[in-house]
């Protein structure tokens, strides 16, 4: 097989390791970087060993953490997905119009204030 390209950070440039799964994502520092539309930073996690995702404010208590499929957040003012990778860990990739997630169980916090997934 051959061997994959270089892979250069959306976010920042930085030249990082190549996943097939997630062709454009942002390193982990530019990860740290999502905030709301207000830049207020988040923090994601896995929700256990096994996966699952959820996320909270920074500024905000271990309660507050939200459990969802995904947010959208902004990375240095371009919306990203971030959710739970394939493997564990949370992966961020710009959201693109080709990349849409699906909207069920999503978080958007492009704005000011958080918007709950739409119910179905
Ligand atoms: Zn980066």
């Amino acid at each position: 097989m051959d061997e994959l390209p270089g892979h250069f950070c959306p976010g920042c440039g930085v030249e990082r390791k190549a996943f097939l799964r997630y062709p454009w994502h942002f390193c982990n520092d530019c990860r740290a970087l999502a905030c709301d539309g207000a830049g207020r930073r988040i923090d994601c996690f896995n929700t256990d060993w096994g996966g699952g995702f959820c996320w909270r404010y920074v500024d905000e208590t271990e309660e507050a953490l939200r459990t969802c499929r995904g947010v959208i957040a902004l990375i240095k003012g371009r919306p990203a997905y971030l959710h739970e990778a394939r493997f564990g860990g949370v992966v961020a990739e710009p959201l693109g119009s080709m990349s849409n997630p699906r909207p069920e169980g999503v978080c958007k916090i492009t704005g000011t204030e958080p918007v709950a997934p739409p119910k179905r």
